[in-house]
């Protein structure tokens, strides 16, 4: 069993367009006000009240005459603004992001979401107390549908549907030195592979990026309140959704085919943004950790590796060819000779190739077996370099 994501862009009526602002300023009154009081009662006894007891306050919400409106929104999407706000604070406890805010009505993320009860056919879905919803259906929808979300973006309202899709995983091939890869992240080229190729961060929207920053130039022109600055507005936020969206695809297409051409790809362990900040790359990137998702859960569904290698290994500064270790290569010298073999070395490939070997070693170690076994993390430290495999099985 599997989880997969669908999207599609839906095309609801002007009464459902409605309905979808009412749904997402509800579950947003709830959340705010869930927060507040959460924080009150921390403030007070240093607890806050479990996502149990807050779910259980609903009904007698829609009991009281102001909030009775409640009424008209279906009762399990106000409950998941309740589990998300708990698994907000749950992520905040444990230091994965901050504390969590109030929402308002111009944030970015209006949304609200179905735990169950949604289903779909050709060209509509069903949301519960909203009825039918036209969809522009642009591939198949696999599995059973385990939870929806609609969201409000530049380009309208979106649905994702979150799939549970049985699937048959095939038998792992043995890991060689030609059906396995090595991967460079870099902030100038996304990707550099052991074999030489790289793959450009951004290929397809430079146009489209060119355009964002002349309508971004337009938009700061414009006298604030006015019609036309509105309208220049959510030409930017439309454009910005689309380098957006190129990039989503980029992303998909890369893991993809890197997927599809090996039986295992060894990546850089990325779990340590100060390293690689001292390696002068720039970690706002995002793409690098959506990147290694994808690869991860992409090799987990056809019987693949993906094999992080650890985090002290210099692979930049080591001559692939014969080992030289050249510790004080500047973060600007995009290619050096080594001076021990003479082999003239572009920085990203030399450092891809050593991840490959790298890898290669690990899976000679014996680590094969080991990778196959189900979601088990393994430390190892063979030549003083910390080395984390992490078995990609969901
Ligand atoms: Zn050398």
């Amino acid at each position: 069993m599997i989880r997969k994501g669908f999207q599609f862009r839906l095309q609801p009526t002007r009464e459902q367009e409605q309905q979808f602002r009412q749904y997402c300023g509800s579950v947003r009154w709830v959340w705010n006000r869930m927060l507040a009081e959460r924080s009150e009662a921390y403030k007070e006894t240093g607890k806050s009240p479990s996502a149990y007891r807050q779910i259980k306050q609903l009904p007698v919400l829609k009991q009281v005459e102001e909030t009775a409106w409640l009424n008209t929104v279906q009762s399990q999407v106000l409950q998941d603004a309740v589990l998300d706000l708990d698994d907000a604070f749950k992520r905040f406890f444990s230091k994965q992001n901050g504390y969590p805010r109030f929402k308002n009505k111009h944030g970015r993320k209006q949304s609200f979401s179905y735990p169950q009860g949604v289903k779909a056919e050709s060209g509509r879905v069903w949301l519960p107390k909203i009825g039918w919803v036209k969809f522009r259906q642009s591939r198949e929808i696999q599995g059973v549908i385990k939870r929806a979300t609609i969201r409000h973006r530049a380009s309208g309202w979106h649905v994702s549907l979150l799939c549970e899709i049985e699937i048959e995983i095939p038998d792992p091939v043995e890991i060689s030195t030609k059906n396995s890869v090595g991967i460079d992240l870099g902030s100038i080229d996304l990707v550099t592979l052991s074999d030489g190729r790289k793959v450009s961060n951004t290929r397809h929207y430079r146009s489209t990026e060119r355009k964002l920053a002349r309508a971004q130039r337009s938009l700061s022109r414009k006298l604030k309140g006015s019609k036309n600055r509105y309208k220049q507005k959510q030409k930017v936020a439309r454009l910005h959704e689309h380098v957006a969206n190129c990039r989503k695809d980029d992303l998909h297409k890369l893991s993809s085919q890197l997927i599809r051409e090996n039986q295992a790809v060894f990546v850089e362990d990325l779990n340590v943004l100060g390293i690689a900040k001292r390696m002068g790359k720039s970690v706002g990137d995002a793409g690098w950790s959506k990147l290694i998702r994808q690869l991860e859960y992409k090799a987990a569904w056809q019987g693949k590796t993906v094999l992080k290698i650890g985090r002290y290994f210099p692979s930049s500064k080591t001559c692939s060819y014969c080992g030289y270790k050249h510790s004080d290569l500047a973060l600007s010298e995009r290619s050096w000779l080594c001076p021990s073999c003479s082999a003239f070395l572009d920085r990203d490939v030399n450092a891809a190739i050593n991840i490959h070997k790298e890898g290669l070693k690990l899976v000679a170690a014996g680590y094969t077996e080991t990778i196959n076994a189900c979601g088990q993390r393994i430390r190892h430290s063979p030549s003083a370099a910390l080395v984390e495999v992490r078995i990609s099985r969901l």
